[in-house]
């Protein structure tokens, strides 16, 4: 059934309102940001629905209180960095023993905790030797640097509508003719990306084929799923292809489980038996406080060190002083072997699964043409059904207004989806009562929108 554009708008008129109304503080606080470019200390946080942004006061758990006095229920855990829970109290208290009991933030010298993260890391991602980053953008940044050096090749294959921070080579998408152009949007790049990087569709062997058999590719950068451009599952043969043809054409594998570490403890590369050369990830392993890692297989580090060329002690391009950091580490370290340890995954995804399970209720009823997907401890609907099946599909189903409509809707019912996409993350504190407060909120934003 297709939506009523005349009703859908008047329903974002009314919803924004009431969002406006129902948020003096933050939007006076909002407007009185001067000093702050586009009135926000991070540009894109000009993306949450309704002109301004709540006015964060506090978190715990999946709650977030705002200036306004609203008691959200948050499914956009910071889009991934709060996946552990706000501030949870392991990690408090780690981070609290290394700034107030031990001292020393950043020292530029090795902790235990440090070697313990990456042991630790190596059980879940079984690649062998890990180095720290303050995000995980800079993690692919390195990485792909190594990668480059390993096999003396200049470009780097993605996928259409791709996003690992905000990595120059990234930024491309396919054209018509199948060449790589540059991401319409792209904020001032060095050189046109084009030159940098080549370019297919997620899902699509024979093209990834045809890419790399031009020999000049040192690496494939991937998620394991697309997750930035709604979820974008891999068909079943999708991994084995990518790994055979990166070896049949002498390019590394680097998978990205930034946000799909949500599939289970090692993310997609344990839960579904991935093999890469490098995994890099970020955001949530320390429960919040900034760190990103990669890392290599043993035969690729040894070949790094051993690399007479390759200054990797000062400045080499492999930088950043506060990277490897005292509390970053202790923080992952607590995060990873007390709060989302092996046992925690399973109940976020129980979570995520009545959450699918919640919408696919509401839409089927419904009779929209709509579908959500799962990837673990997160789930996102899409205004397509079936689900696209790479990124230039469900780019194409991109519906902006209905995405404003329902964060609109949700929010003014202090429910809180991650304002790029309508994903809802698990966090260990989310509970079944919560996924009912979601699907009843879903279910009757639907209804008024469809009758
Ligand atoms: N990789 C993936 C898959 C991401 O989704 C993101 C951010 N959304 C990043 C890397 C970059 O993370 P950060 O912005 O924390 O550097």
């Amino acid at each position: 059934m297709p939506v009523d554009r005349r009703r859908l708008a008047e329903l974002v008129d009314r919803e924004r309102a009431h969002y406006r109304a129902e948020r003096p503080t933050a939007r006076r606080a909002h407007e009185n940001a001067r000093s702050l470019l586009g009135n926000v200390p991070m540009t894109w946080m000009r993306k949450w629905a309704g002109g301004f942004p709540p006015l964060l006061v506090s978190a715990t758990g999946n709650r977030l209180i705002d200036a306004d006095g609203h008691e959200y229920l948050d499914f956009a855990l910071g889009d991934t960095g709060a996946m552990a829970g706000h501030s949870p109290a392991p990690v408090v208290a780690a981070v609290q023993q290394r700034m107030d009991t031990l001292g020393g933030i950043t020292a530029m010298l090795p902790t235990e905790d440090a070697a313990a993260v990456g042991d630790e890391l190596t059980r879940r991602f079984s690649v062998e030797s890990w180095s720290f980053t303050l995000t995980a953008t800079d993690a692919n940044r390195w990485a792909l640097r190594i990668a480059r050096h390993l096999t003396r090749r200049p470009r780097i294959l993605v996928f259409s509508y791709c996003y690992h921070g905000s990595v120059d080579e990234t930024f491309v998408v396919r054209g018509e003719d199948d060449a790589a152009r540059e991401r319409p949007g792209n904020v001032g790049p060095a050189v046109d990306p084009a030159t940098t990087s080549r370019v297919c569709e997620f899902n699509d062997l024979d093209a990834l084929e045809r890419e790399l058999a031009c020999g000049d590719v040192a690496a494939v950068l991937a998620e394991p799923a697309l997750t930035n451009v709604g979820i974008v599952l891999p068909d079943a043969d999708f991994h084995h292809g990518m790994r055979a043809l990166c070896d049949q054409f002498g390019a590394m594998l680097l998978i990205d489980e930034t946000h799909t570490w949500s599939a289970g403890p090692g993310g997609c590369t344990q839960a579904w038996g991935l093999d890469p050369d490098v995994v890099t990830i970020g955001k949530a392993i320390a429960g919040g406080i900034p760190i990103g890692a990669y890392g290599l297989r043993a035969g690729g580090a040894d070949r790094l060190l051993r690399a007479t060329d390759a200054d990797l002690d000062d400045v080499g391009g492999i930088g950043g002083t506060l990277a490897g950091n005292a509390l970053s580490l202790a923080a992952t370290r607590a995060c990873l072997t007390e709060v989302l340890t092996d046992d925690a995954f399973g109940p976020m995804i129980d979570r995520a699964t009545e959450f699918r399970d919640g919408v696919q209720r509401a839409i089927n009823a419904s009779g929209v043409a709509w579908s959500i997907t799962q990837l673990g401890a997160r789930a996102e609907y899409r205004f397509a059904s079936p689900a696209p099946r790479n990124g230039g599909e469900s780019n194409a189903a991109q519906d902006d207004d209905l995405d404003e409509y329902f964060h609109l809707y949700l929010a003014n019912r202090d429910i809180l989806l991650t304002p790029f996409h309508n994903m809802a993350l698990m966090c260990p504190a989310t509970t079944r009562d919560d996924i009912t407060m979601h699907t009843e909120v879903f279910t009757a934003a639907l209804g008024e929108l469809v009758g």
